[in-house]
C-alpha cells in the first residue's frame, strides 16, 4: 500500500519476521517451495492497522457522560461535576496493576480482532509520580501479554489534577513537577519512547506544552501533541517547531497550522470518532491539510470519555464520509502514516520487501470496502512480525 495501489492476485512471502517478496502465487512457490500457506481466499490484506493514538488503559467506563451531553449538559460542566478525565484519574488511582492490565489486556486483543497489529497507548489518567509510573509499568506488562506492538507514551500532562488546581495552581507548579520529578524519574526506567501534553485553552497553555516537550526532547523523548482540539491556540505550529512526531485532533486548526505542518515532518493526526461520538458538528478539515502537502493519519482516540471505540475501520468509514478522504488516503492515513506518527515508518505500515510481517486479512475484494462496511467486523485475521496476532480464520496448509 505504500503507493497506495492495490495489488491483485499477489501474494506475500514472509521469512522470519518480515516481508521477503510480494509476487504472483507462482512466483513465490518458485521462490520457496518449501514455506507453510496461509490461503486468504481472495481476501484483502493490508499492512496491519497502525494506531497512533489511544488511552487504552482505563479502568470503569463513563458511559453516564454519553447521556449527560445528549440532554445538553456540556463538556466544562460535566468536568466541574468531577467527570470527564478526573473522574477515571480518581478511577485509576485506586485500582491495582493486576487489575488494570487484565483490562487493557482485553481491550488491545479486541483492538487486534478488527485489523490493528500496532497501537500507541498513553498514560495520563494518573497524574502523580506514581500514579503515573503504575500505568507505564502497566502499559510495559501488558506489551509483553498481548501480540500487539505497542507503543508507550508518557502523557503526565494530560490535565491539571484537581487536587492541584483546588491550590489555586493554573498549572505552574504542576508543570515544574512533571518537568524535575516525573519527567526524569520517567526516562531512567526507559517507560515512554513519547512525551505528550493536552495544549488546550483550560487545560495546558502553548507556553507551557513548549516547557514539557522542550524537557522531554533534552530527555531523549519523541514528541506528541494534543492541538487545536476545540479551539486554534498555536498548538500545530508549535508541534511542528518542535519537530514533533505527529501533532493530533487539530478539529479547530488554524490556517496557519495547517501552513506549519505541511511544512514541516509532523503528522497530522486526525480523530473523527471523537467528534461524532461528541455530537459536534466539526471535523478536522482534513482535505485542505493534504492539499497543502500535510501527512494525515487516523487514528481511533480509544478512550473511555470521549471515543470508547476499538474499531479502526469504522474510523476509515468516518475519513471517507467526515472527512471527505478517498479509501486509499484513509487507509495510507492508518498504515504509512499512522506509522509515520509512531517514527516507524520505515519498519511498520507497508507491505514491501524488509518491512515487518505485520498484516491484516479482511474479507473484501476492495480495498473501498473496509470503510463502506461500517461498522461491521470484516478482519478474518492480524499477523505481528510474521506472527499470528489476532487468530486467522484462513486454512494453512
Ligand atoms: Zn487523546
Amino acid at each position: 500500500m505504500g503507493d497506495s495501489q492495490a495489488h491483485r492476485g499477489v501474494g506475500v512471502l514472509v521469512v522470519g519476521d518480515r516481508v521477503a517478496m510480494v509476487a504472483r502465487p507462482d512466483e513465490l512457490e518458485r521462490a520457496r517451495p518449501d514455506a507453510r500457506r496461509i490461503d486468504c481466499n481472495r481476501g484483502l490484506l493490508t499492512p496491519g492497522l497502525v494506531d497512533s493514538h489511544t488511552h487504552a488503559v482505563f479502568g470503569r467506563p463513563r458511559y453516564e457522560e454519553q447521556e449527560m451531553r445528549a440532554a445538553g449538559v456540556g463538556y466544562m460542566e460535566i468536568a466541574g461535576h468531577g467527570g470527564g478525565i478526573h473522574a477515571s484519574v480518581r478511577d485509576v488511582r485506586q485500582r491495582a496493576m493486576d487489575d488494570l492490565a487484565n483490562l487493557a489486556e482485553g481491550r488491545l486483543r479486541r483492538l487486534a480482532s478488527y485489523g490493528t497489529t500496532t497501537v500507541e497507548v498513553k498514560s495520563g489518567y494518573g497524574l502523580t509520580l506514581d500514579d503515573e509510573l503504575k500505568l507505564l509499568q502497566v502499559i510495559a506488562h501488558v506489551a509483553q501479554r498481548v501480540p500487539l506492538r505497542v507503543i508507550p507514551t508518557w502523557l503526565g500532562a494530560h490535565e491539571i489534577p484537581l487536587e492541584w488546581r483546588e491550590q489555586g495552581d493554573a498549572g505552574a507548579s504542576y508543570v515544574k513537577m512533571l518537568v524535575n520529578d516525573m519527567l526524569p524519574t520517567i526516562t531512567a526506567q526507559h517507560l515512554a519512547s513519547f512525551a505528550d501534553v493536552f495544549c488546550e485553552p483550560g487545560v495546558f497553555t502553548t507556553e507551557q506544552a513548549r516547557t514539557i516537550l522542550s524537557a522531554s526532547k533534552r530527555a531523549g523523548l519523541g514528541l506528541k501533541l494534543h492541538a487545536d482540539e476545540l479551539e486554534p491556540s498555536g498548538g500545530a505550529e508549535l508541534a511542528a517547531e518542535m519537530g514533533a512526531a505527529s501533532a493530533d485532533h487539530l478539529a479547530a486548526v488554524s490556517e496557519e497550522g495547517i501552513a506549519a505542518l505541511a511544512a514541516s515532518q509532523t503528522v497530522a493526526t486526525l480523530l473523527p470518532g471523537t467528534m461524532l461520538f461528541l455530537g459536534r458538528p466539526r471535523q478536522a478539515p482534513a482535505r485542505a491539510l493534504i492539499e497543502a502537502g500535510a501527512a494525515v493519519a487516523l487514528a481511533t482516540d480509544f478512550n473511555p470519555g470521549t471515543s470508547p471505540t476499538v474499531n479502526f475501520p469504522l474510523i476509515l468509514t468516518l475519513g471517507v464520509s467526515q472527512l471527505h478522504m478517498s479509501a486509499a488516503e484513509a487507509i495510507v492515513a492508518a498504515t504509512v502514516n499512522g506509522a509515520a506518527a509512531l517514527g516507524l515508518a520505515d519498519q511498520v505500515g507497508q507491505i514491501a520487501p524488509g518491512f515487518s510481517a505485520d498484516l491484516a486479512l479482511f474479507d473484501c475484494e476492495d480495498i473501498r470496502e473496509l470503510p463502506y462496511w461500517y461498522g461491521d467486523r470484516r478482519c478474518r485475521g492480524t499477523w505481528v512480525r510474521g506472527e499470528t496476532c489476532h487468530p486467522t480464520s484462513a486454512p494453512i496448509s
